[in-house]
């Protein structure tokens, strides 16, 4: 029998632990780790609430908890709890699956002044993220601003222009809830460093934006080179840029209040305000010969007394683990002997939920490779971990508390969203009597 230790519950984790359990069959027990009694990473605390068809694959995941030979095992942080050389002591493979939490800096002036925060801290915020339950983002000036041109920075923006009725069926946290409800922002403005061409948003994502309930779209034609550029676009891109033209032929919905203004080529230098931020100073850019963005020495003010910045992650290290540029040192996810790194802790914070998988794949005909099933070695696994963490105080959590949390939420929803999240680990743990 084999012993594997899967760090981190999110997709990365999952679909490796799917992997390692089709390649091993009965010859392995793999225990999925998390630092939280509740699975699933992003597509819990990241991907949008209004977004519940993305979310369904946790139902993937559940079968793979389910499964003979799985677990999960929650409330332990590895690096804090219990160290990577323990549980290299413990099972004959660890892969990290601990994904890209952190949001990274802009690096100007301006950016530690309130009303300035991460893209992960605010998302975090509406998706009942314990880190961020407490963030309060302020929401009483009329105007915020979103930097970063991906699908992260759309969703926050989408977000800020939902009417509560657009919230229903969604599991948005009570306390966002309210908030956005009772928000005065009116116009959120989209900042990117760069031009329509060089956008990372997909076509479901932008075209939401022209159903919105009580905000209209804002995109300047100006911005656009003549429309046979867009024939070099791959096809998802020339689809994006097709409905960022649209939105740019359409005038705003004058029975609409809110705009979201998409502005290109605007680079920011700076965010000023007195002790709290009030406005971004952006130079506009243009493209250079590589396709780089240059400033032209033009500035001027975008007002925002909420800034949020979206412009990519980075991992957490772990102490004894090598890391550099925001991710594990490995290759082709190998670290060191019988450790491994998957997902975004692997490659860093890009693709969808589905790219993941073939990482997970990979890494686990690696292992199998290295240790072929059938092969033995007396490692404790579980059994190990759990007297470990006991010496030291530390309660784990499993899958069937996991499904008590779940039945608790599910059964404290509002009417038509499927569950109210708890936010903090002692609500969670008060559920299982902890
Ligand atoms: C805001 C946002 C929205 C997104 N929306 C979409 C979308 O709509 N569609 C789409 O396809 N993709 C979306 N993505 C991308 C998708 O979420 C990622 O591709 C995916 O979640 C990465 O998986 P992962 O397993 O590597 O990391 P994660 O999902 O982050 O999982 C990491 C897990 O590791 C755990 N962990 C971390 N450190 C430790 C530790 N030290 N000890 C124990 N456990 C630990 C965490 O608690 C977490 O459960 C979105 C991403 C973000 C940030």
């Amino acid at each position: 029998m084999r012993n594997f230790a899967v760090v981190g519950s999110g997709p990365a984790g999952f679909y490796t632990a799917e992997a390692l359990a089709k390649a091993y069959g009965e010859n392995a027990r793999i225990d999925i780790l998390d630092r939280y009694p509740v699975p699933y990473g992003l597509i819990r605390f990241g991907v949008a609430p209004d977004h519940q068809s993305l979310k369904a694959v946790s139902k993937r995941y559940d079968k793979v908890a389910e499964s003979a030979g799985v677990d999960f095992i929650g409330n332990v942080t590895v690096g804090a709890d219990i160290s990577i050389a323990e549980l290299l002591g413990l099972y004959d493979a660890v892969i990290l699956a601990t994904g890209a939490p952190h949001d990274r800096k802009l690096g100007i002036l301006g950016e530690d002044l309130p009303g300035v925060v991460g893209s992960a801290e605010f998302v975090g915020w509406y998706n009942g993220h314990p880190d961020f339950a407490d963030l309060d983002p302020p929401l009483d000036g009329t105007h915020a601003a979103v930097i970063g041109n991906g699908n992260v920075a759309l969703d926050c923006a989408r977000i800020l222009s939902k009417t509560r009725h657009e919230f229903e069926a969604s599991d948005i946290v009570g306390h966002a809830l309210e908030a956005l409800d009772q928000a005065a922002i009116r116009t959120v403005t989209i900042l990117g460093r760069r031009g329509p061409h060089q956008i990372a948003m997909t076509p479901k994502e932008l075209g939401e934006l022209g159903h919105l309930e009580a905000s209209s779209p804002v995109v300047d034609i100006a911005d656009f080179p003549p429309v046979e550029a867009d024939e070099a676009l791959e096809p998802g891109q020339r689809k994006s840029i097709t409905i960022l033209r649209e939105f740019a032929a359409t005038p705003p919905d004058a029975a609409k209040p809110k705009r979201m203004v998409f502005d290109f080529f605007a680079k920011p230098l700076r965010i000023e305000g007195d002790g709290k931020a009030d406005r971004i100073v952006v130079e506009r850019t243009e493209l250079d010969e590589k396709g780089a963005a240059r400033g032209t020495g033009e500035t001027y003010e975008v007002p925002a007394s909420l800034v949020i910045t979206a412009i990519g992650y980075s991992s957490s290290p772990i102490p004894d683990v090598p890391f550099e540029g925001g991710k594990f040192v490995n290759e082709q996810g190998r670290i060191s002997d019988r450790l491994y790194a998957v997902g975004w802790a692997r490659r860093g914070p890009t693709g969808t939920i589905g790219t993941n998988r073939p990482d997970g794949y990979e890494v686990a005909e690696q292992i199998a490779a290295a240790m072929p099933p059938g092969t033995d070695r007396d490692r404790p696994g579980a059994e190990g971990l759990k007297q470990l963490l006991q010496s030291r105080g530390i309660m784990p959590t499993d899958y069937d508390d996991w499904r008590k949390i779940e039945e608790t939420e599910v059964a404290n929803a509002r009417p038509g969203s499927p569950r109210e999240k708890f936010v903090r680990p002692h609500e969670w743990l008060s559920v299982l009597g902890r």
